[in-house]
């Protein structure tokens, strides 16, 4: 059987950090398992952030009028990307299972990782106009967020000073994962290493290395299929009313972000549900 390849996207700057460790721990879990495992390890590759016309080779389309998301579409078909996205798509291609590893920075990823997310990403080799969500072009491999916070988990309750981690979590986790397709799995969130005792550090690698021995097997969060919706420019990708009028009586809306004007279904992007997919509710 074929090896399989797992991909660590990894952002922090220090090789002592937890993340480092974190990041270590699911490296040797996964060569465990017989997982080939790359690293992208961001800082260390002084990976560029900002999507600028240097990540196209040759003449640009409209040089009068540069539009990164077009000219990097026509730039991927043509073979003329820059060397070091074209080195991370080889890598996101190959892999089954993409996980992010970083310290959360103001309620998202720090800057080198969204410009990986920015540059590697481009039309045509991560989504297309009929290939996204559930139809996307990464349909067939998992992704996840693994991160480590400043804050208490209290803090990111819906009724915590930070508001609910869930809304935190939806344009990461929907707007950029699952939108390119991936199976989204459960987050991993450690919280505020920097403020427990050390033992507590430890505890929390130890539940990490259990997990991801059985990571692959997990069922991915849910989110909104695109057949719910009306795929038209006309009908401006809305829920399509007989859904609507289907879920009038369901207490929660489908996900965090497609609430319906209702309480957020319980722990969306933070827990898979059990159960039949779209989400049942918990009726
Ligand atoms: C720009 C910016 C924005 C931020 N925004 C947010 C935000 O929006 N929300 C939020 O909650 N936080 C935020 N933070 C805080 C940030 O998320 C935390 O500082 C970070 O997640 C801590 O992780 P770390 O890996 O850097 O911890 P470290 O400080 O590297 O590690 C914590 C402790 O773990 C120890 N350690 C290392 N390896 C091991 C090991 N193998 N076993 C046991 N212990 C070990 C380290 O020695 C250290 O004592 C922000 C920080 C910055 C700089």
């Amino acid at each position: 059987m074929a090896q399989k390849t797992a991909l660590i996207v990894y952002a922090h700057q220090s090789p002592g950090s937890f993340n480092a460790a974190v990041r270590d721990v699911a490296q040797q879990e996964l060569a465990a398992q017989g997982f080939r495992v790359l690293v992208s390890d961001l800082y260390a590759a002084n990976f560029r952030a900002e999507s600028t016309q240097d990540d196209v080779i040759g003449g640009l389309k409209k040089p009068e009028l540069f539009q990164y998301g077009e000219e990097t579409m026509h730039a991927w078909m043509e073979g003329r990307l820059s060397d070091d996205i074209v080195a991370e798509q080889r890598k996101v291609e190959e892999a089954e299972l993409v996980i992010f590893q970083f310290p959360l920075y103001w309620f998202s990823v720090p800057a080198i990782m969204k410009g990986w997310m920015d540059r590697v990403l481009t039309q045509g080799f991560a989504f297309s106009l009929e290939k996204i969500y559930n139809n996307g072009v990464f349909k067939e491999k998992k992704a996840m967020l693994s991160f480590t916070t400043g804050a208490m988990k209290s803090m990111f309750q819906p009724d915590g000073i930070n508001g609910d981690i869930n809304i935190a979590l939806w344009p990461l986790q929907n707007g950029t994962l699952h939108f390119c397709g991936f199976q989204v799995l459960a987050p991993q969130i450690f919280w505020s290493p920097a403020h427990c005792p050390s033992s507590v550090r430890t505890t929390m690698l130890d539940g990490w290395r259990a997990r991801v021995k059985g990571l692959l097997a997990e069922r991915p969060l849910t989110f909104a299929p695109c057949e719910l919706f009306d795929l038209s420019f006309q009908g401006g990708f809305l829920l399509l009313p007989k859904v609507r009028e289907e879920r009038e009586s369901r207490p929660y809306g489908i996900t965090t972000g497609h609430h319906l004007g209702k309480p957020l279904p319980p722990d969306n992007q933070v827990k898979a549900q059990q159960g039949s997919d779209p989400p049942d509710d918990r009726k």
